[in-house]
């Protein structure tokens, strides 16, 4: 049985019944693989619209990135809509421009048609370190408005000292449109939903083959599903099984610490209208308060996901950089999480054959692009594929050096963009 990792997620998440283990043959329309937020989120979209779903996860409801991540949602991509107005045709660009904000949407319908407990806050801060940051911080404010944001303010050295109790940054740019949850528990509501209107999901149910065909047939140890449609929602767990992604992709690790409980009062001085922060670094730290008022700290980046000898030792002193009152603060949980990374840090959903779904590789930034992934995916099965194509269509890139070697060049890569930040340049 492989468990939730110990993180101050599963020690503070929802009573949850389990999910049984699949040990028959079923037959469904879409057969899920993962029970991440892309495999939930594809799984409610589509039992809402009549499909019969079966999903399969190899560990437990929320144990990959969706239960451990830092909890924020970040509006836009992993790399934003300038990157793809400069790379993609105009029609393509501009339907991607019009979803920059319907992820974090999506949650929010969702926290509240099916009454989900995950601890939402509303607002979310880019904390700029120098000023050629909270350059790019306005030109991001334009962008953003322009595509239909107007909940952004950009702020000053003296603004920035209003929400973090931090000398550290130069200004920031808060996103009233932003905010952040308690990841766990946003994932085991969405898959009591799914119980709720009829889908089927099984926990310790590792897929082990998946067999093209119409119907494909998927299998584990025990049992087997056939269905007209596969949807592979993996991500940085999804190891070899589909080897046509493998390459294409990198996991990397992340490391999250949690305080021990920090009062309220004590919270407040940190991050006084609760909003969520992340600096504008490659190699970025992210954090807020929990409802429990611990102070939540992430950051590093480990490529290959190996894990950090010591998570206190890499991520205690980010936290004192930005807090170093918290000298006296006890850390109560550390633990590691792997997103995946792609070449051009952008998203990739596409079709394996015709009947084979994927969607992968939101580098970082996966909490609300893979609510829209599940609900384009849904669209795509029902006929309506044109906004899962505007995605499907950027292009996917294999990593420089193989797998043997992309792990090394892309640490040289990142070495360079982090000093680059430590420069300021
Ligand atoms: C520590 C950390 C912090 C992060 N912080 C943020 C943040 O604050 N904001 C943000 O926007 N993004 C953040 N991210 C990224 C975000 O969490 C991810 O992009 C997102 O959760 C990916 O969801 P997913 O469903 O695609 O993958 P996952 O949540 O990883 O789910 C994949 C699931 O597939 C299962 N699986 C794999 N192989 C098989 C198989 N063969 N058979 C059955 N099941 C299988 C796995 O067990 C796993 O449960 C963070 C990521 C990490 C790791």
């Amino acid at each position: 049985m492989t468990e939730h990792v110990k993180s101050y997620y599963a020690a503070s998440a929802n009573t949850h019944a389990p999910f049984p283990s699949l040990d028959e043959q079923l037959e469904c329309d879409v057969c899920i693989i993962g029970a991440g937020y892309t495999g939930l989120s594809s799984a409610l979209h589509l039992v809402e619209k009549g499909y019969s779903v079966v999903v399969l996860e190899a560990a437990r409801v929320g144990f990959g990135a969706s239960g451990r991540n830092g909890g924020q949602i970040v509006n836009s991509y992993s790399r934003d809509i300038d990157n793809i107005e400069a790379s993609c045709p105009p029609d393509q660009a501009k339907l991607l421009g019009s979803m920059l904000f319907e992820g974090g949407d999506i949650i929010r319908e969702r926290i509240k048609r099916y009454d989900i407990q995950c601890d939402l806050q509303q607002g979310g801060v880019f904390a700029a370190d120098t000023e050629r940051q909270l350059h790019e911080l306005k030109a991001q404010q334009r962008r953003w408005q322009k595509w239909g944001n107007d909940q952004l303010e950009l702020l000053d050295k003296e603004g920035i000292r209003q929400v973090v109790g931090s000398d550290r940054y130069v200004g920031g740019l808060l996103d009233k449109r932003g905010g952040h949850i308690h990841p766990l528990n946003l994932a085991l509501g969405e898959a009591e939903a799914i119980r709720s209107q009829g889908g089927r999901i099984f926990e310790q149910s590792a897929v082990t083959s998946i067999e093209p065909g119409q119907p494909a047939l998927v299998r584990t140890a025990k049992g087997a599903v056939k269905a007209r449609f596969v949807v592979v929602a993996g991500n940085a767990y999804l190891g070899n099984l589909v080897p046509e992604l493998a390459g294409k992709s990198m996991p990397c690790g992340t490391q999250v610490i949690a305080t021990e409980p920090l009062g309220e009062e004590r919270a407040r001085q940190l991050l006084p209208q609760n909003y969520c922060m992340e600096d504008c670094n490659y190699l970025l730290d992210y954090y807020r308060t929990t409802g429990d008022h611990r102070l939540l700290y992430g950051g590093g980046v480990v490529y290959g996901a190996r894990d950090p000898a010591d998570i206190e030792r890499l991520i205690i002193p980010k936290m004192l950089k930005t807090f170093p009152q918290l000298a006296d603060v006890k850390v109560e949980y550390t633990w590691t999480g792997n997103f995946l990374l792609t070449m051009l840090r952008l998203p990739q959903f596409g079709r394996i054959g015709h009947n084979i779904y994927y969607m992968q590789g939101y580098s970082g930034h996966g909490v609300t692009c893979t609510h829209l992934a599940g609900k384009l995916l849904a669209e795509a099965l029902s006929g309506q594929a044109e906004r899962f194509d505007a995605f499907a269509k950027l292009p996917h890139y294999p990593f420089p050096g193989g797998r043997l070697f992309r792990i090394p060049f892309t640490a040289a890569g990142a070495a360079w963009y982090s000093l680059r930040d430590r420069l300021g340049v």
